[in-house]
């Protein structure tokens, strides 16, 4: 077996893992191996090891990527191809044309020009609304850092999720959450438990849209975020090796 098959199966294998620990179903976790950097070739055999879903973060390489490989898979199982970086205007309507779940969405602006131009594919999309819990200011996503105690937060997170929701074309499945690099694991898991409780808080404060799906651990976090209920894990180079 390659490596990289060998590396994926390992991942599989921590996932399902980390999800029996946490008493949930691994059925319910979607492994997304973020295969940014890596060329088509790497991504076919990592379809080849099982991978069904694909995580890229910049416009031009999901474009080339999907076209290139657009009709080597199965009609009857082709991959998912997920967009997880935030979007400068400029670039929504390649994720439009291309994306399947886009992850990060983190300015209503954005959502608005992609509602437009799904309309105008007649597409949709379903995409998760990026929060930043930790308060770093290098990180993307709405202010929650405060949510608990901040009811300001809380109003502009209500308004933001409502008005996406009555969004054409758009279809919101949850939060998306980035922990801090290099924190402590106390720290990290904190960050993801506060996440999900926040996704409780806004299911019943935008009802009758989804928000139970929680987007969030990568490669050095993404068992502590399974056991605090990530339902799509983004897993780079624990799969495919550092990046160039
Ligand atoms: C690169 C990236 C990942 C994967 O990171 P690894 O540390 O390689 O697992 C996950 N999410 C986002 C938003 C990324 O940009």
């Amino acid at each position: 077996m390659s490596d990289l098959a060998s590396r994926f199966h390992m991942i599989q294998e921590r996932l399902h893992q980390a999800a029996h620990n946490a008493g949930r179903d691994p059925a319910n976790i979607t492994l997304i191996a973020v295969s940014k950097t890596w060329p088509a070739d790497i991504l076919a055999a990592a379809y080849a090891a099982g991978a069904r879903h694909f995580g890229e973060n910049r416009t031009h390489e999901l474009e080339e990527k999907r076209t290139a490989l657009g009709q080597s898979f199965p009609p009857d199982d082709p991959p998912t191809w997920h967009y997880i970086a935030p979007l400068q205007s400029r670039q929504t309507g390649t994720v439009a044309d291309y994306a399947d779940i886009f992850h990060a969405v983190d300015r209503l602006k954005i959502a608005k020009r992609l509602s437009r131009q799904l309309k105008e594919n007649g597409r949709s999309l379903p995409v998760f609304l990026e929060v930043n819990i930790s308060g770093e200011g290098s990180k993307s996503g709405f202010p929650c850092h405060q949510w608990e105690k901040n009811s300001q937060q809380r109003e502009n997170l209500q308004k933001i999720a409502q008005t996406l929701a009555d969004m054409p074309g758009l279809q919101p499945q949850g939060l998306m959450t980035m922990a801090p690099w290099g924190a402590p694991v106390t720290t990290v898991r904190q960050i993801f438990a506060r996440t999900r409780e926040l996704s409780l808080w806004l299911q019943t404060a935008v009802p009758h849209t989804t928000w139970t799906n929680l987007s969030m651990g990568m490669t050095d976090d993404f068992e502590l975020a399974i056991a605090e209920g990530a339902t799509h894990v983004r897993v780079g180079r624990a799969i495919f090796g550092s990046r160039h």
